[in-house]
């Protein structure tokens, strides 16, 4: 038996063969060829791969969404045929003896550039449609799987690590559960990975290793082990495990449709954090209240290229309308740090959790913000929409920030298009300095949410990406939860709710204590709705003390 301890980081117990993640190199070089026209046949049959998948996608559309969603599929089918753009890649290849690749590039790039250059809105959306195309067909010419996983049945999927970009990206129908080499329980994959209820464990280190590609693993992602071959003992341990958490899931589900409220009557927002609209199944499957924190930036990091104000809007319209009149607050564009997105330019920064990152860029970017806060006012029409500002500093920030939504109302207001007016505006908890002017903050805004994992990396000065800090990473630590307890008082002494969006919302250890600080609500992956109703209801407000504040 070989056992490999990594930390657990997501619960649950799989079983499959354990695929290595293949980072697909997708540099173009470009190379001279003496047989052109061999490079012209490998052009057509990556047009050919191309124009297949584009009708599966069409179709798959065409049947869950409707006609109207297909059309974008179709139009870029259109695209990989158009005659223009088939002839300028083939003189590329004619004119300097070059590789398909290489031409696909620059062909792409031209085309992108004509249409960003029109004056019409509409043509210079499909810019980015050009760019797509140019993508997929390189893919084919260069063997990219699609969704990153060649294999027919789903896999326990090891990596060396994976940005949330690549996480993203996966073809999430064959994962059954995530193991890799290095990471931290508070990076946004292994939040990926509890938003997916997919087991993961991460930090398994070198004892992971790639000849282990294909063999059949056993996984813990609560105790964070890997097995391979395990003997019957541990065999027998793993299948109990998994009965109990099978017979748990449906204990819980007698928590359905219960109130999240205590034994003496204190009650509990209990809502769900969510990356993309597709969670949202997830939060119903776990009678989720409410959306406590959409993270917007995962759209621009599944994206290409900037997310148009369209595309934006349809995916908050989609969430706020499934979610039927509960509270969905989506959280503006967090990016940097960890989250980084090609298409943004940034600098590179010597330490980027400190750096541009979240509100700033969008401050210093206002058309990218404009575009963003435009989707989501036109969303606010169609469900109970609250606007949420990461990485709060500075009172200035926010006031910025209103005056840049005064701004989109009344431009929406010119335009006729409908909104809410009365559309709540938060702000998260993550810095120190938010704690220390939250009463000042709390003047300017409807409510706060803590993030946690943020506030924990800045009070105690420990990255949280990184996972070797051990003991020292404590977002237990009574600085954390003081912190917590200032940042509520300020915001019940000017009249808003309070809630907790970071991952230590769903620390059942900690219900007691944030009863006892009077927090509003607590929004978690969706798998711990159902736990955490099950402790609320056991709990009583009254009795809880604020013993772990103490040193
Ligand atoms: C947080 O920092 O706690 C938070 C919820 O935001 P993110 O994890 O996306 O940085
Ligand atoms: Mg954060």
């Amino acid at each position: 038996m070989i056992m490999i301890q990594g930390k657990g980081v997501s619960k649950g117990v799989e079983k499959g063969p354990l695929y290595f993640f293949q980072r697909p190199d997708t540099t173009i070089v470009k190379t001279t060829v003496t047989d052109v026209e061999a490079e012209k046949a490998r052009l057509a049959a990556a047009q050919a791969a191309s124009m297949e998948q584009l009708e599966v996608l069409a179709e798959k559309c065409r049947e869950e969404a409707g006609d109207e969603a297909a059309v974008l599929f179709e139009t870029h089918a259109m695209f990989v045929e158009d005659e223009d753009f088939v002839e300028c890649m083939t003189s590329v290849m004619e004119e300097e003896s070059c590789n398909a690749e290489y031409a696909v590039e620059q062909a792409g790039e031209q085309f992108a550039a004509m249409f960003a250059a029109m004056d019409d809105a509409y043509m210079q959306a499909r810019a980015a449609d050009i760019k797509d195309v140019a993508r997929r067909i390189l893919d084919n010419l260069m063997g990219v799987v699609a969704g990153g996983i060649d294999s027919d049945v789903p896999v326990i999927l090891a990596a060396d690590d994976l940005a949330p970009s690549e996480t993203l990206q996966l073809d999430k129908s064959k994962i059954l559960a995530f193991v890799t080499q290095g990471g931290s329980g508070n990076s946004h994959t292994a939040i990926l990975a509890r938003t997916m209820g997919i087991p993961a464990v991460c930090g398994a280190g070198d004892a992971l290793k790639q000849d282990y590609n294909g063999r059949t693993a056993y996984i813990d992602g609560e105790t964070g082990e890997l097995f391979l071959d395990p003997d019957e003992i541990t065999l027998t341990g793993l299948k109990e495990k998994r009965e109990k958490q099978i017979e748990m899931k449906k204990l819980l589900e007698t928590m359905k449709g219960q109130e999240d409220v205590t034994l003496d009557g204190k009650k509990m927002m209990l809502y769900c954090n969510i990356g993309s609209p597709e969670d949202v199944a997830a939060v119903q499957n776990n009678d989720g209240q409410g959306i406590g924190l959409f993270r917007s930036e995962f759209l621009y990091l599944a994206a290409s290229d900037y997310p148009t104000e369209d595309e934006q809007f349809e995916a908050y319209k989609q969430v706020a309308a499934a979610m039927n009149g509960k509270r969905v607050v989506i959280r503006t564009l967090d990016i940097g740090a960890d989250k980084q997105v090609d298409y943004f330019d940034m600098k590179k920064e010597e330490n980027p959790a400190m750096g541009v990152r979240a509100i700033r860029i969008c401050l210093n970017r206002p058309e990218v913000f404009r575009t963003q806060l435009r989707a989501l006012y036109r969303a606010s029409a169609y469900g109970k929409v609250a606007i949420m500002f990461p990485m709060i500093t500075s009172v200035w920030e926010v006031k910025e920030c209103k005056r840049a939504c005064a701004k989109v109302m009344a431009e929406l207001d010119d335009e006729g298009i409908p909104y809410n007016k009365d559309t709540e505006l938060g702000i998260m908890i993550e810095t120190p300095a938010s704690v220390f002017v939250a009463d000042a903050l709390a003047k300017e805004v409807d409510f706060f949410s803590v993030g946690t994992n943020d506030l924990t990396q800045y009070t105690l000065a420990c990255d949280r990406q990184a996972n070797d800090l051990g003991k020292f990473f404590d977002p237990h630590h009574p600085a954390v939860l003081r912190a917590l307890k200032m940042a509520t008082d300020a915001a019940h002494k000017a009249g808003i709710w309070i809630g907790i969006c970071g991952e230590l919302g769903a620390d059942i250890s900690l219900l007691p204590t944030f009863l006892a600080i009077g927090i509003d609500e607590l929004s978690v992956s969706p798998t711990s709705v159902l736990p955490l109703r099950a402790e609320i209801r056991k709990s009583i407000a009254k009795t809880c003390t604020l013993e772990k504040l103490e040193c």
